[in-house]
């Protein structure tokens, strides 16, 4: 693999991860990040099994700790706040809970000075040939790769680009959910609250910033488009899901249009007949996104980097290794789509 020239699309969890990888066995490798720096992102993700192993590897568990929720656990209340029941700590937070932020910088400072890292544009088109890629990039300008591989999430550009339209690959769960952030007027102290009635959830928690409340509101739907529509339409879908609830749900509504930092995504799954075509490949939620339902997603895009990234390193045949990557995941992957099916079922999806 040494010197090869790779293009990966994607700089959260699964680009930085297998740029790392692939720069240790001596690749020449580029990240394009459509944004116009590291994402933001306020939810918190967990680690379960042996994503441990990787982020070990990478020399980063230790810092990735250090960032720890330190979540104590849910409560579950009524439509009138009062407690019906409790959660531990571990039902949501795995084994080991973080901001998401706090783990795409480290991924990110760990590489940045051995990978080229391009913010701000994206791959426009891509010309396959025999022995390599022509990129053309939004923002101009044109480079010749040896391998491209998609880290660009459940709308992946990549796979839209080689593989076909999100319709063909994206399964909807039924359930979407807008989040966002405001002050911490409940005043959790590491705790979450947790209501659940008539296919809708409401879960509020404050970890790392005791003066904010993170802020999730999830409903049933059918209609998937949602996550492409524009915020107004997204906070009227949200509205409607929770009009005439009570308890906090009147004050969090009036939080959500305040919040400037407003997000929402659906539970969607990413099925594809094969990962990878050619010298171009897929990675984490791009090529078998499990839902946020499932709780796996960043486990499975550390694994899914390292397993590429392995196979790229036992033989200078791609082909060979893409294929030997999909054999070795696609169970992993297979059993993480259906706890994510799961959940998502019993939510009422
Ligand atoms: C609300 C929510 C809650 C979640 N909670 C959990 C949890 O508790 N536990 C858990 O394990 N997982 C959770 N997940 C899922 C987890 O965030 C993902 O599974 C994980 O981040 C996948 O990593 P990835 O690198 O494959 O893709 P992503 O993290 O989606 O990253 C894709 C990257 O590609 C970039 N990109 C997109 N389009 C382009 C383009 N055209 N060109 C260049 N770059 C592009 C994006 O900006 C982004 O940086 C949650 C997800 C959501 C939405």
């Amino acid at each position: 693999m040494t010197n090869t020239k790779v293009l990966i699309s994607g700089a959260s969890v699964a680009g930085p991860t297998l740029a790392h990888y692939l720069h240790r066995t001596g690749c020449a490798v580029t990240v394009v990040e459509r944004a116009p720096r590291l994402r933001d992102t306020g939810y918190a993700v967990d680690f379960r099994g042996e994503a441990f192993d990787v982020l070990a590897e990478l020399g980063v568990l230790a810092e990735i700790r250090a960032h720890e929720t330190g979540m104590r656990g849910t409560t579950l209340v009524d439509a009138t706040g009062a407690e019906v029941g409790r959660l531990p700590a571990e039902a949501f937070a795995g084994g080991l809970e973080v901001p998401k932020r706090a783990l795409t910088r480290v991924l990110h400072r760990i590489t940045a000075d051995d990978v080229e890292y391009v913010f701000g544009d994206s791959i426009a088109a891509m010309t396959r040939h025999e022995s390599g890629v022509v990129v053309e990039f939004e923002r101009g300008g044109t480079r010749e790769f040896d391998l491209v591989i998609g880290a660009d999430g459940v709308y992946s550009n990549v796979r839209r680009l080689v593989f076909g339209p999100h319709e063909d690959a994206l399964r909807h769960l039924g359930m979407s959910g807008a989040g966002f952030s405001t002050a911490n007027f409940p005043g959790l102290d590491r705790t979450g609250l947790l209501h659940t009635a008539d296919g809708a959830a409401v879960y509020l928690f404050s970890a790392e910033d005791p003066d904010r409340l993170t802020v999730s509101l999830s409903f049933a739907t059918a209609a998937p488009d949602l996550d492409r529509c524009d915020r107004d339409r997204q906070e009227q879908a949200v509205r409607a899901a929770f009009a005439g609830r009570g308890w906090l749900v009147p004050r969090l509504l009036d939080a959500m249009a305040e919040a400037d930092d407003f997000h929402f995504a659906s539970s969607c799954q990413v099925h594809l007949d094969r990962w990878w075509d050619g010298r171009v490949a897929l990675v984490g939620d791009a090529g078998y996104g499990a839902a946020p339902t499932s709780g796996m997603g960043t486990s499975q895009a550390l694994i899914g980097a390292r397993a590429l990234a392995r196979r790229l390193a036992a033989t200078d045949d791609h082909t060979a290794a893409f294929a030997a990557y999909e054999a070795e995941l696609r169970p992993y992957v297979a059993e993480n789509q259906a706890k994510g099916r799961e959940a998502a079922a019993m939510f009422g999806g």
